[in-house]
């Protein structure tokens, strides 16, 4: 047998695969169920969420021979869906045919009855892709489409489809997975394939997949590969070039006390080990802005954090582009490290009613930078 990836080998193929969505598997299963079919719908959101896939098992779902609601995946129309054989579920890529041409041709085609289905599907993926032309071209035959025709508009940009057309269509909007949805697929993948795991290890892809479930996948994809096995979080973390909490912490240790030329060779390190910089920016945000609302975090403080945060936010939007990533990082610690000299100006004010000998070493200092001598 030939070897599929696992987003393929786990594509869903009924409505109760589908992982994450359940608002829009509800509300289509109710259509079915009511034979309230719309003859336009849009799915939009992220990529790699499982847009195409519902599309397909709607489709299924409209021309299954054995059922009208979960499609039985069994019958001849089934299985030449999924096999994509099927003549009357057309499946058409918006961003390499977004000319009137094509749309034209469309509009001739839908006129004929399905040829074996009950109806004709129209998958247009990249829908937003489509020229201004076509989409006028379109705006005709959605306003009055013939009652065999069912058309599936998948997009990731909403917001550039003309609002004549949204008009037209049943909306529904694919939301990213949580941590928690991300990791249960993921252990579910594992057990399915006999792959030992460490679930901090799968947290750490589904934290890197940032909701996107394909992404999850080929993750986890690239951590089997190299897991002998038992896929452990040091495996994927040299494997995966994934920053654990642990090293974050360390990074930000080092340039609050000073301490650049430790911070400099692990910066180094990383970068040769080909780890991102983006992602270290990203990574170095959600732990500065997790420690401030987590009131048991008590090692920096409140002003410390508010800072981090500024200024990991002000490097990240000049990362890109930037022709040395990892240097700019390296002066965003070298900036914070200056500012772990000077107190807050509540320690400062609590330690002033202090006989003079019990102030803090660090104020002692900063005042003699601050006074006249
Ligand atoms: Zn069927």
């Amino acid at each position: 047998m030939s070897y599929k990836p696992l987003y393929h080998k786990y594509r869903p193929q009924s409505f109760k695969d589908i992982k994450g969505q359940d608002h829009i598997v509800k509300t289509l299963v109710s259509a079915l169920k009511n034979k309230k079919i719309s003859h336009a719908y849009i799915f939009a959101g992220p990529r790699g969420l499982g847009k195409t896939s519902t599309a397909r098992i709607f489709a299924k779902a409209l021309n299954c021979l054995n059922s009208e609601v979960e499609p039985c995946n069994v019958c001849e129309h089934c299985e030449e869906i999924t096999k994509g054989t099927f003549p009357d579920v057309i499946e058409i890529d918006a961003a390499s045919n977004r000319g009137i041409d094509q749309i034209r041709e469309l509009r001739e085609n839908i006129k004929y009855a399905p040829l074996k289905g009950k109806k004709k599907v129209y998958i247009i993926d990249e829908f937003h892709m489509l020229t201004k032309e076509a989409f006028n071209a379109l705006l005709k035959t959605l306003e009055e489409p013939p009652s065999h025709v069912v058309f599936i508009l998948a997009t990731t940009e909403l917001d550039k489809i003309p609002p004549t057309i949204l008009s037209r269509c049943q909306k529904f909007i694919f939301r990213k997975l949580s941590l928690e949805e991300t990791l249960e697929v993921l252990k579910e993948i594992c057990e399915k394939e006999k792959i030992k795991y460490e679930e901090e290890a799968l947290k750490e892809i589904a934290k890197l997949s940032e909701g996107c479930l394909r992404d999850a996948e080929s993750l986890l994809e690239q951590a089997i590969l190299f897991s002998d096995g038992k896929i452990t979080l040091e495996k994927i973390k040299s494997v995966l070039s994934i920053y654990t909490q642990k090293d974050i912490e360390e990074l930000l240790d080092l340039a609050l006390s000073g301490n650049l030329e430790s911070l400099k060779e692990k910066l180094d390190k990383y970068e040769k080990n080909g780890f991102g910089a983006e992602n270290l920016v990203k990574n170095l945000l959600s732990f500065v802005s997790e420690k401030f609302t987590n009131k048991d975090f008590k090692k920096y403080s409140e002003d410390i954090l508010t800072l981090c945060f500024e200024v990991f936010s002000k490097a990240y939007k000049e990362l890109s582009n930037h022709p040395y990533p990892f240097d700019l990082i390296y002066f965003t610690f070298v900036k914070l490290s200056y500012f772990n000299d000077l107190v807050s100006i509540k320690d400062f004010l609590a330690n002033l009613k202090m006989p003079s000998s019990n102030l803090d070493e660090n104020i002692k200092k900063n005042l003699k930078k601050l006074l006249p001598t």
